[in-house]
């Protein structure tokens, strides 16, 4: 029987369609698909000696006398950092300059690694490097709104093999990510709490969809997942935003990041994915409606008509089996 299930926060809804239910495993990406890649490329721009071709570094970190992390800005960015914010009319249309700052993190020297497979010192650095740039951009005191994210393969979106996350920040905070604000906020006026941490107690409650818990976080496919294998990490401790985070935690997130994206890439084979940390508003760091975490999209699926048109996204995958099939993926 297909059901309808909601997003206790955005008040969107899903479909969960078992009729056409697709075992988990059906999700196992073909073998040999993905070419293996070269540890160097001499015509990489981020690879180790292609330094010229970036502009220069915002932040980098060293590692034996060499790099092993680079913040760079982002060369072909949509937005550009040197415009205004101001709004503009044309006639009843509203517009603005592109102003944005975007951002690359080349997360290391290697070009053939990717997360799953990285030293656990190269993801805490992807992790800090998130927190610094963010602290430094949320500083410039034009800025509503920073997005960090990871493209991961052509699926996702991307067109560079090399290893890097993106930030970018924006002097508008759009309706995609106002409206679940207001909802939450909504919630916060009614009941009191945050609506993010009642929906993990209850998680923890039913326990079918955990993937992981460790003493700062939680991984799990959430109730009204709106694809296959999405998956969330939520931080244990009540904080809106990403930057927020302690120099401690900070390192247990990128071991939980590290073995959620390792349990994708050996339980499926190395599917291609999106992630994003969502975190609050600037203006809204410290409230008490919002609670900042990150969200796995594996591209197994294309949205279609009826989502495009609805935004009501059939899902023929129940979050519990792919819950249950993560956990039992063994990745050590
Ligand atoms: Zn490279
Ligand atoms: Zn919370």
């Amino acid at each position: 029987m297909p059901e309808f299930r909601q997003n206790m926060v955005s008040k969107e809804w899903v479909i969960i369609a078992t009729e056409r239910a697709k075992r988990p495993d059906q999700f196992l990406q073909k073998k040999g698909e993905k070419a293996p890649l070269p540890p160097h490329r001499e015509d990489c721009p981020f690879c180790r000696g292609n330094e010229s071709k970036t502009p220069p570094s915002l932040l980098t970190i060293e590692k034996n006398g060499s790099w092993a992390l680079r913040v760079v800005p982002n060369k072909f960015a949509a937005l550009q950092s040197h415009l205004t914010t101001q709004r503009k009319h044309e006639g009843r249309f509203l517009k603005a300059d592109g102003f944005g700052i975007a951002e690359v993190i080349i997360e290391t020297p290697a070009h053939n690694r990717t997360i799953a497979t990285m030293d656990i010192e190269e993801v805490r650095n992807t992790v800090w490097a998130y927190k610094k740039r963010y602290l430094a951009l949320a500083e410039t005191g034009k800025i509503d709104l920073i997005t960090i994210f990871r493209n991961y393969g052509e699926r996702a979106g991307t067109s560079l093999e090399h290893p890097h996350s993106q930030m970018i920040a924006t002097p508008i905070v759009p309706p995609h990510v106002r409206n679940p604000l207001y909802q939450s906020q909504l919630a916060c006026d009614t009941y009191g709490d945050c609506i993010y941490c009642g929906m993990m107690e209850e998680e923890k409650r039913q326990q079918v969809r955990m993937v992981e818990e460790t003493p700062y976080f939680l991984v799990l496919c959430p109730f009204a997942s709106r694809s296959p294998f999405e998956t969330r990490i939520y931080p244990k401790i009540h904080r809106s935003s990403f930057a927020s985070i302690t120099e401690e935690e900070l390192m247990e997130f990128a071991g939980v990041l590290q073995r959620t994206l390792k349990r994708l890439y050996v339980g499926l084979n190395d599917p291609d994915y999106n992630y994003i940390i969502r975190s609050a508003p600037i203006e809204d760091t410290d409230v008490k409606y919002h609670h900042w975490y990150l969200v796995i999209v594996p591209k197994l699926t294309t949205p279609a008509g009826f989502e495009i048109g609805t935004g009501i996204y059939i899902n023929t995958t129940l979050p519990e089996q792919c819950a249950q099939f993560l956990r039992e993926v063994s990745i050590q």
